[in-house]
């Protein structure tokens, strides 16, 4: 097995260099990687379809990257200040002679372990490495056959591997990789995976930034808008054939509720049509969650009360969405993150009662509520914990500078502009006295 400990130590040695900290340095390297992306994006869109047939007109992980270069450009500078306090007057310091400041510092060596359904997006968290004066290996999941080896052999064409790295591998190549210290680890994939992340983080004192998935509610109350509903599961599950992280993996209703929910959605397939006769509909990513998913299906107790246009088909892991009815919080479909095209709907006696199930299971990374009523709303949002919520939508809670980020068992730390860049940053606090008017600015 191949050691990972030269590589470490060369960007470690660059990192202490001091060659990192150097403001026109981070901008070049991230304007780098901007050319990468650019003179490559035919190639990494083909192969993100190759490996997960999801189309660049559907989501395109090149352009949304770009886009997060372009607002960490155009507000680095910004972010990268030190800031000076106002020094009091007490026992303690003397305005006269004390300065107070707070001076961002990179972290070091930061390792980013990417899942598969996000090849690159989850990826742009590197431009805020990058932008916060750190180096980074990436290790892009093995389960995107054509995208991994593609892009360790486009980087260090643009990157020398003592300030940026992709390392492939799959589980032994990532154990060994994890054996390193490393200053921070990023890692997005599942809960069971993360605790084995977080150990070995755990033997170097590593901070950890885990990005995970979880079963995200969607509760429907008696005054919902049914077209929003309509539209905001169609757009859920059909994205990535609902393997994303954020994407609605059951409903909770009242009985009254459950005839216009099921017909509803019946409509909203229905007139999509035969999905498996779409190419930029995604496929279930490989035959062990093809089977996954099967078997989820052979195993529910629940029933099928409506599957969609299409048929079931094992060589071009294509599964139609299916809708279930299901009696029981114990079945297996309200038990794991389904992850594909699979939607249980849970009767529920009220909306406190959906409240009170969301509340004693494990903390969502998304939860979802349809409703024209603003104080359920409001209690929605209060009484249960998850990383975001999209009240008659879904998704939406995502973008327009917001955090992205789990709690509890889906997750910890937040990402998107300023926020990746403070989790990559240590802000250290620093007392000159003696009225040395210092400068701290990169
Ligand atoms: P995964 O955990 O199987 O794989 C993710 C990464 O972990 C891969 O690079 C893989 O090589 C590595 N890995 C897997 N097993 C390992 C082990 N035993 N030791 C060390 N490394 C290991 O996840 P996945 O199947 O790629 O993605 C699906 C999961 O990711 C879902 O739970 C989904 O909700 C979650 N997800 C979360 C986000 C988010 O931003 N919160 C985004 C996308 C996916």
């Amino acid at each position: 097995m191949v050691s990972y400990s030269a590589l470490v130590n060369k960007q470690r040695e660059f990192y202490l260099s001091g060659a990192t900290l150097d403001l026109a340095g981070r901008k070049k390297r991230i304007e780098t990687f901007k050319k990468l992306l650019v003179e490559n994006k035919k190639a990494i869109d083909d192969a993100i379809f190759a490996d997960i047939r999801r189309h660049p007109t559907v989501m395109s992980d090149v352009d949304m990257t770009l886009g997060e270069i372009e607002l960490t450009l155009k507000n680095m500078d910004e972010w990268v200040k030190p800031k000076k306090f106002v020094t009091p007057k007490d026992a303690q310091y003397d305005p006269a002679s004390d300065e107070l400041h707070l001076v961002p510092e990179p972290l070091g060596v930061v390792l980013i372990i990417s899942p598969w359904n996000a090849p690159l997006i989850c990826s742009s968290a590197l431009i805020q490495a990058f932008a916060a004066g750190n180096t980074v290996i990436l290790k892009p999941s093995e389960l995107d056959p054509t995208f991994a080896p593609l892009f360790a052999n486009i980087a260090p064409k643009y990157f020398d591997e003592k300030e940026f790295a992709v390392v492939e591998g799959g589980i032994p190549e990532t154990t060994e990789l994890l054996k390193e210290r490393f200053d921070h680890i990023l890692y997005t994939g599942c809960p069971p995976v993360a605790k084995i992340i977080m150990t070995a983080a755990a033997k170097h004192l590593t901070p950890v930034t885990l990005e995970l998935g979880g079963k995200n509610p969607v509760f429907v109350d008696e005054s919902a808008d049914l077209s929003l509903l309509a539209k905001g599961i169609v757009g859920a599950k059909i994205f990535n054939a609902g393997q994303a992280c954020i994407c609605t993996d059951y409903i909770l209703c009242t009985p009254a509720m459950k005839p216009k929910v099921i017909s509803t959605l019946k409509a909203a397939f229905d007139a999509l049509g035969d999905m498996s006769k779409v190419p930029a509909n995604a496929r279930i990513i490989n035959d062990r969650h093809f089977k996954r998913l099967m078997g989820l299906l052979k195993d529910t107790k629940g029933k099928v009360v409506y599957k969609a246009g299409g048929e079931t088909d094992e060589k071009d892991r294509f599964i139609p969405f299916h809708l279930l009815e299901v009696d029981s919080a114990d079945d297996i479909l309200l038990q794991e993150e389904i992850f594909g095209p699979i939607l249980p709907v849970m009767i529920v006696p009220s909306f406190d009662a959906a409240l009170n199930h969301i509340k004693r299971n494990e903390k969502p990374l998304a939860a979802y509520i349809f409703t024209e009523n603003k104080e359920q709303t409001k209690r929605f949002v209060r009484e249960t914990s998850s990383g975001g919520v999209t009240v008659n939508g879904s998704c939406a809670h995502t973008g327009g500078g917001l955090p992205f980020g789990g709690v509890g068992n889906s997750g910890m730390g937040r990402l998107m502009g300023k926020y990746a860049f403070d989790m990559f940053t240590h802000e250290k606090p620093i007392c000159v006295r003696n009225s040395l008017k210092a400068d701290f600015a990169y």
